[in-house]
């Protein structure tokens, strides 16, 4: 092997929240972790906000939970609205009380939890760097591990490499895996606002889906602000939607003339449904956004993206030690792809399609089911226990998250 190669049991491509939960877990497992990160410092993105119950779990298994429960806002119920008429149904989460320690959401930006795990790797496995500022440029499956090449010429070699380079990954391009699906043609318009929209919009959660024919959104608090997130239809371009001219048009529908509201950040985001043609390619597995992206429109991308670090770090981790036979890492990939494309494309469009349902027919029919489901308990908790992802979890094997049984079962002999 050549000498001026840098050498880890795992390389992880890309320092975002999947990338540093995956860096993180096999850390703690006692794996020999680097972390190659393109931009010169950490990611202030705010992006997701949503964390749901069994990534929590997996969060007290790495010692972060207390903190991003100490940063975040609980949100222990959710609406489901139509734009017209008002509330359609609303799901409250303490049903679930006996099936996490968590029974809620959590609203946390997503640069936080970036941050929070950043902390406890430098703190906790100063072995671990994250390297900001190099940027990988290539990939190569070699002498039974893989190599990346950075933008500086530097090369480092690991048995395995984890790219979590997120949805215009690098590696996946270079290794030419497909990453097929759909590109809605709505953008979400996505406003952080410094004032109490609940004072504006009765009767609001913290967390609303706002069903339209033509203006779906969402409304969601997070721990110190507003967040509105509206469809701007095709025609609206990026530069126009931000403007404060069209801001203040698209709010004023919302919540009527006249009043100025602080918006502290406007940003639009094209919204897809994609699957890569497959998470592994010799040494390299692909994670998180780099292996497919959502809408949004339920908050399940990231989330389901950290199930991906962690089951992943969990076979890893017995298969570098020899515990595992190296194909438990293709049902890895294989399991994980199922979950994206049978569980979160599927739920994610479902709900995305039903927010901006312009049939008459087929959106009062939706809201009947929902207002019927809500209504009825085991029905609501059923629904609850899939919109929370932990029916998601246990049809599909995430290893378990022994920190969080453990308090459950001492919730449960109370
Ligand atoms: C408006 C919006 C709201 C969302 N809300 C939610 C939500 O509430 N809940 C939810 O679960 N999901 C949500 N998502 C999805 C979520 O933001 C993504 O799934 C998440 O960012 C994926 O994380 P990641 O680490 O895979 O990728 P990224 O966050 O994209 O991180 C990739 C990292 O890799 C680095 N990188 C890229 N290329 C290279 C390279 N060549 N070399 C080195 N480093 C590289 C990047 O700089 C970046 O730091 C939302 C998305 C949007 C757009």
């Amino acid at each position: 092997m050549s000498g001026s190669r840098e050498e880890r049991d795992v390389i992880v491509v890309g320092a975002g929240p999947v990338g540093l939960t995956a860096a993180l877990a096999l850390s703690q497992e006692g794996l020999r972790v680097a972390v190659l990160e393109k931009l010169p410092e950490p990611s202030t993105e705010w992006r997701a906000s949503t964390f749901h119950p069994p990534t929590l779990e997996i969060g007290l298994d790495l010692g972060v939970a207390g903190e991003m429960l100490r940063q975040g806002l609980i949100a222990p119920r959710y609406q489901i609205r139509d734009r017209r008429t008002g509330i359609v149904a609303e799901f409250d989460f303490s049903a679930l009380s006996d099936e996490t320690p968590y029974p809620f959401r959590l609203q946390l930006e997503q640069y936080k939890y970036v941050q929070i795990l950043e902390r406890r790797l430098r703190d906790l496995y100063p072995d671990c760097p994250v390297r900001y500022g190099q940027e990988v440029t290539a990939v190569s499956n070699r002498d039974g591990g893989a190599e990346v090449t950075v933008h500086d010429g530097s090369r480092w070699w690991a048995p395995w490499v984890v790219a979590a380079d997120g949805a215009r990954s690098v590696i996946r391009r270079e290794l030419g895996i497909s990453f097929e699906g759909l590109t809605y043609e709505h953008r979400y318009l996505v406003l952080s606002i410094d004032y109490p929209m609940d004072q504006l919009v009765p009767g609001i959660c913290e967390v609303n889906y706002v069903a339209d024919p033509d203006e779906h959104l969402l409304l969601l608090r997070i721990p110190d602000l507003w967040r509105v997130v509206l469809s701007v239809p095709p025609e609206i371009g990026s530069d126009e939607a931000t403007s404060p001219a069209y801001v203040r048009k698209r709010l004023a529908l919302l919540i009527g003339d006249g009043i100025d509201l602080p918006v502290r950040e406007s940003t639009v985001y094209a919204v897809h449904q994609r699957v890569a043609g497959q998470f592994r390619d010799g040494r390299v597995l692909l994670v998180g956004d780099a292996a497919h992206i959502n809408s949004p429109m339920g908050g399940m991308g990231l989330n389901s993206g950290i199930h991906d670090a962690y089951d992943l770090a969990t076979h890893l981790t017995a298969t570098v030690r020899g515990e595992e036979p190296e194909s438990t890492v293709d049902d890895w990939a294989a399991r994980r792809r199922q979950v994206a494309t049978e569980e979160i494309y599927r739920l994610t469009h479902q709900t995305t399609t039903a927010m901006a349902e312009s049939d008459e027919n087929e959106r009062l029919a939706f809201q009947r089911r929902m207002a019927g489901i809500a209504a009825d308990r085991a029905l609501a908790k059923e629904w609850m226990l899939e919109a929370s992802m932990i029916s998601n979890v246990r049809r599909h094997g995430l290893p378990e998250r022994a920190a969080a049984r453990t308090v459950l079962g001492r919730v449960g002999e109370r």
